[in-house]
């Protein structure tokens, strides 16, 4: 069997499994003896714990892997100059598809009206979050000290760090030949370690669906039903419909076979709920399977597990206008252009990790006067939908890292028509 098969496998045999316990549970049938072994011991202790080990050791990877590749990859790029137009594109291409997410995000959620017949009455005090202004935003992208960014994972530093690094490394010609070499090495070191991960990825990704869904079932869904199936109405039809004609225009590449290549990397964020801990996955599935040069991968995809959400902003769209609707507040035109602009922002500023899409909506509602309460309305179905929307966050990065590989004529079309 094929890896890709085996992680499909093992999601769906995880979901279905850790559903069927559920349920068991929940009609009685488990008895003590079957909860404590079944439940308290195989679950929530030894699938956890393997869950748990499979994530730390993804997020093992990531500092040195973004560090080296993207050193590796500054040095192999021929001019400094184009390293500008490659960030430029890239950058541009992130803010443009999340602003595509989050306006077609608000044109359903108008059309469907999922928090309409709600009505809640408001809460007298509004609690506020404190989300970052856009100029610390901005003047935090840039370390003081490497060792710290590094040690604290702030992805934006290490990657400017990287790329002057790389850039300095560059300009000293042979005299850098040395280090280089020694550099590719370790790249390569770590990138043979992440293969291993992957081997192991279909036993991570049972242990983790597993629990998840023995522990959570699908009953909390309930009332929010209209919201939730909403949501993932949106996020998939965001997923093939603006991505792929997005690769069939501008990248005039084959979508559905682009699908087909990153459904294994789709169940990786899916399970892991993590576009950060998936990144070592996104890198490898967009230069090995997808044909993205190393030079472009390196640098596009730590930047998008960063910056890049639209699955992210989709969420914060449809949230903010059901919350509108659950607490009947009119919003105006100024304000969903708001709307766009702050989550725009708002998922630039979210890290990769579970849950954090909905702590930055606080930001999202608080800039057009919802209450920031409404988020607890939510928060009981969010799991899931953070497990889809990652899933969208990341196919977005492989999308744009397409993108800009074939303009700036560094895509192997070859890898990308390979059966593998
Ligand atoms: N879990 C998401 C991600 O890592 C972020 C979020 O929306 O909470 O991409």
């Amino acid at each position: 069997m094929s890896l890709t098969t085996r992680i499909v496998l093992s999601m769906v045999l995880a979901m279905a499994g850790g559903i069927l316990l559920k349920f068991i549970d929940d009609s009685g049938y488990l008895g003590d003896i079957g909860q404590l072994i079944l439940l308290d011991f195989f679950t929530e202790g030894l699938l956890d714990v393997i869950g748990q080990i499979f994530i730390a050791s993804l997020r093992l990877v990531i500092v040195p892997l973004v560090f080296f590749s993207l050193v590796c990859g500054v040095v192999s790029i021929s001019s400094t100059s184009r390293i500008g137009t490659i960030s430029l594109k890239t950058l541009s291409l992130y803010l443009l598809t999340t602003a595509i997410a989050i306006s077609i995000a608000l044109t359903f959620a108008l059309l469907f009206q999922p928090g309409i017949g709600i009505d809640l009455a408001l809460p007298t005090a509004f609690e506020s979050t404190d989300a970052p202004s856009l100029k610390e935003v901005l003047v935090n992208i840039f370390p003081t000290n490497p060792i710290a960014a590094m040690a604290e994972g702030n992805m934006l530093q290490i990657i400017v760090f990287s790329l002057l690094f790389g850039i300095a490394l560059k300009s000293l010609g042979s005299a850098g030949d040395s280090l280089k070499n020694s550099f590719e090495t370790i790249n390569n070191v770590i990138l043979s370690l992440v293969k291993m991960l992957i081997e192991l990825a279909p036993y991570g990704i049972f242990a983790l669906l597993f629990s998840l869904f023995a522990v959570q079932g699908f009953g909390m869904i309930g009332d929010l039903a209209k919201y939730f199936f909403l949501l993932v109405f949106v996020l998939i039809f965001h997923a093939f419909i603006t991505y792929g004609s997005l690769l069939s225009v501008l990248a005039r590449i084959n979508p559905i076979k682009f699908f087909m290549k990153v459904r294994s990397l789709a169940v990786f964020a899916f399970s892991t709920s993590s576009s950060s801990a998936t990144m070592p996955i996104t890198l490898d599935t967009v230069k090995n399977k997808l044909g993205v040069r190393s030079s472009i991968g390196s640098f596009t995809v730590p930047l998008g597990a960063t910056i890049n959400m639209d699955g992210t902003a989709i969420m914060q769209g449809v949230a903010t206008v059901f919350i509108s609707q659950a607490y009947n507040i009119d919003l105006n035109m100024i304000d969903y252009l708001m709307v766009i602009l702050t989550a725009t922002l708002a998922s630039i500023g979210t890290a990769g990790v579970p849950g954090v899409g909905l702590i930055m909506l606080a930001m999202v509602l608080e800039q057009v006067g919802l209450p920031v309460e409404g988020i607890a309305l939510i928060i009981g179905v969010d799991r899931l939908l953070d497990m889809t929307r990652t899933a969208v966050n990341v196919c977005g990065d492989a999308m744009v890292s397409c993108v800009v590989a074939i303009s700036e004529d560094e895509f192997d079309l070859e890898t990308f028509q390979s059966e593998n």
